[in-house]
C-alpha cells in the first residue's frame, strides 16, 4: 500500500480506462499527508472516444437552467404570464408569451457563441472542434430566429452574462419595455448592453 492511500481511497478511484486497474499515478504529497490527484484524474467521460463524448454532452438537459429560472422570475414579477419550452415551434423557446406575440430564449454563451463575450472563449485545445460545433449552433438559432420573425413572433434572446445579479433591475426594465412595446422585433441583450452598471 502505498502511503496515503487508503483502502477506502483505493475503493473510490475510477479504474484506468486502458487498464482497468486504478489511477495511482497521483499529484505531490501535500503537508497533510493528504494527496492530491489533479494530473491523473480520470473521470467516466475519458472512456469514450471524442465523438461519444460529444453526444453525451450535447444531450445534457439545457432546460431549467439558472439564469433562464432567473428570466422567467423577472417576466412573473413584471406581470406577464408564460408558457415554457414550447415544442411546436422553431427553436423550442424557452418562454412563450402567446399574447404579447413574444418568445424568449435564454442562451448560454459558450454553447450559442455569444460574439464577443468573454464567457464564450473557446478552449485552446480542439480548438478546430469546438468552433465548428458552436459555429454550427450559432447557424442553427439563426435560422431559428429568422423562422419565427417570420411567422409573426418577436424574438428575445437573453445571454447568460446579462443575468449577473446587480444587472437584474435593467434587465427586468428592458425585457418589460421590449414585451410591451409591441413594435420591437428582435432584440439580444447580454452583459455589455448594461455596462453603466458595471
Ligand atoms: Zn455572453
Amino acid at each position: 500500500m502505498r502511503s496515503g492511500v487508503t483502502v477506502a481511497m483505493r475503493k473510490m478511484l475510477p479504474e484506468h480506462p486502458e487498464t482497468g486497474g486504478v489511477a495511482l499515478d497521483a499529484g505531490p504529497e501535500t503537508g497533510d499527508n493528504r494527496r492530491v490527484f489533479p494530473a491523473t484524474r480520470f473521470t467516466a467521460m475519458d472512456c469514450y472516444d471524442e465523438a461519444k463524448r460529444s453526444d453525451i454532452m450535447s444531450r445534457i438537459r439545457s432546460k431549467d437552467t439558472k439564469p433562464e429560472l432567473l428570466v422567467r422570475k423577472l417576466l412573473f414579477h413584471a406581470g406577464f404570464r408564460y408558457r415554457l419550452h414550447v415544442k411546436t415551434l422553431p427553436g423550442h423557446p424557452d418562454v412563450v408569451l402567446p399574447r404579447r406575440k413574444v418568445v424568449v430564449f435564454v442562451h448560454g454563451c459558450f454553447w450559442h457563441g455569444h460574439a464577443g463575450c468573454p464567457k464564450a472563449t473557446v478552449p485552446a485545445t480542439r480548438g478546430e472542434f469546438w468552433e465548428a460545433k458552436i459555429r454550427g449552433n450559432r447557424e442553427r438559432d439563426e435560422r431559428e430566429i429568422e423562422a419565427l420573425l417570420a411567422a409573426g413572433w418577436r424574438v428575445l434572446v437573453v445571454w447568460q452574462c446579462a443575468c449577473k445579479k446587480r444587472n437584474l433591475p435593467a434587465l427586468a426594465d428592458r425585457m418589460k419595455r421590449f414585451v410591451e412595446s409591441g413594435n420591437e422585433t428582435r432584440l439580444e441583450l447580454g452583459a455589455s448592453d448594461f455596462k453603466l452598471r458595471e
